[in-house]
């Protein structure tokens, strides 16, 4: 079943085009991440969807019912955020300092669907939400009292207590520290698959998109320009822009025809694109899709540059000089390989290459 749908949003703050056409949907249960740079119009997407943004155009429906609808001819429906049964994490999503830890939690229980709890029951609840978070025991602290990514998980347990049908994220993660980042992306995707939840998390990194999302909408100045499920939005790319966005991308010259790819690395197999026969295209390639071979078995390769060495893996950057020109490329070899620079690799490419006009 469609959880939410979103058809033809747009909304314009004086000159600035915030979301332009902007159509999505998700399935109940899954959990979509939108993507994209600083000022490209996530957070009020996330707005609009809660209510707390009235777009210029569209529709927005939760769980079949329409929550808003600028094209109606009689009357704007435009259903208030407390009644939408959304569980929303603002981005700075911040606990009241003033409250404990339970009263922080035990405030979204008392929005308007959850007036008919008795005072047990909503006390149950907390202490659920509090064990749901890993945090059972914690309830008396006061916020100041609580790490980064404690802090976190009560924002996280206050959305998900008054058992919210769709959860939006807004940057959860964006305050804290590389380490604490991953292991509390793991946490709240399991805590969400615990509760079967329907969710949206809004971030600008990439990883974290690939990581945690079913399916990723990524967007650029207002507009929705590729939703896909994280190994495809990797592998076919819609633009050259969207390749570079979400992960490394080499972009070279080549020349299409007949399905195939000819560059400076032989034929290559067309993964896709908008490249179309005979045109001179460009082909982007991952740098891990470049794999070290014999010089005298491979016609083509490239001198060392340099090594930058990561532990888990290092990117060798590479020139290349022939036929199509001069070019740097990188090639990412795991473990500890590393080359000396000036040394020539030949090179062969592993996979389909993706070509775009
Ligand atoms: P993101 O969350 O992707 O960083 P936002 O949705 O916050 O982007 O903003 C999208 C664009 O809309 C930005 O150019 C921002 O400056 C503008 N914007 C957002 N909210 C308002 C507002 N209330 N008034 C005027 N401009 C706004
Ligand atoms: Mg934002």
């Amino acid at each position: 079943m469609k959880k939410l749908i979103i058809d033809r949003v747009s909304k314009q703050f004086s000159a600035v085009q915030a979301l332009s056409d902007v159509h999505l949907t998700l399935e109940e249960g899954k959990m979509l991440a939108v993507l994209g740079p600083s000022g490209c119009g996530k957070t009020t997407l996330l707005r609009a969807i809660a209510g707390f943004e009235t777009p210029d155009t569209g529709r927005i429906l939760i769980n079949g019912q329409t929550v808003f609808d600028a094209q109606t001819s009689t009357k704007l429906i435009n259903t208030k955020p407390e009644h939408r049964k959304i569980g929303y994490v603002p981005q700075h999503g911040v606990l009241f300092p003033h409250l404990t830890v339970e009263k922080n939690i035990a405030f979204g229980l008392s929005s308007a669907d959850s007036k008919r709890q008795t005072k047990q029951q909503k006390a149950q609840r907390v202490i659920e939400m509090l064990e749901l978070v890993g945090m059972a025991g914690l309830g008396q602290r006061m916020p100041h009292e609580l790490s980064g990514g404690q802090q976190q998980r009560i924002a996280l347990a206050r959305a998900l207590a008054p058992s919210p049908s769709l959860v939006l994220l807004d940057e959860p993660f964006s305050a804290l520290d590389a380490g604490l980042r991953i292991a509390l992306r793991e946490e709240v995707k399991a805590t969400l698959n615990a509760i079967a939840a329907t969710a949206i998390i809004v971030t600008h990194d990439q990883e974290e998109a690939l990581s945690m999302a079913d399916l990723v909408a990524v967007m650029r100045q207002g507009k929705c320009v590729q939703v896909s499920d994280p190994v495809s939005l990797y592998q076919y790319p819609t633009d050259i822009n969207v390749a570079k966005f979400v992960g490394d991308a080499i972009v070279l010259p080549a020349v299409v025809a007949n399905g195939s790819i000819h560059s400076r690395f032989g034929t290559l197999a067309l993964a896709g694109g908008c490249a179309t026969d005979s045109k001179s295209a460009t082909i982007m390639i991952r740098p891990e899709q470049f794999v070290v071979s014999p010089p005298h078995e491979q016609q083509f390769g490239g001198h060392v540059l340099k090594t930058i060495y990561y532990g888990h893996n290092a990117l060798v950057h590479l020139k290349t000089e022939d036929q199509w020109g001069a070019q740097e490329i990188q090639m990412r070899v795991n473990g500890a390989r590393t080359f000396s620079p000036g040394e020539y690799l030949g090179l062969k490419i592993e996979g389909a290459v993706m070509a775009y006009e």
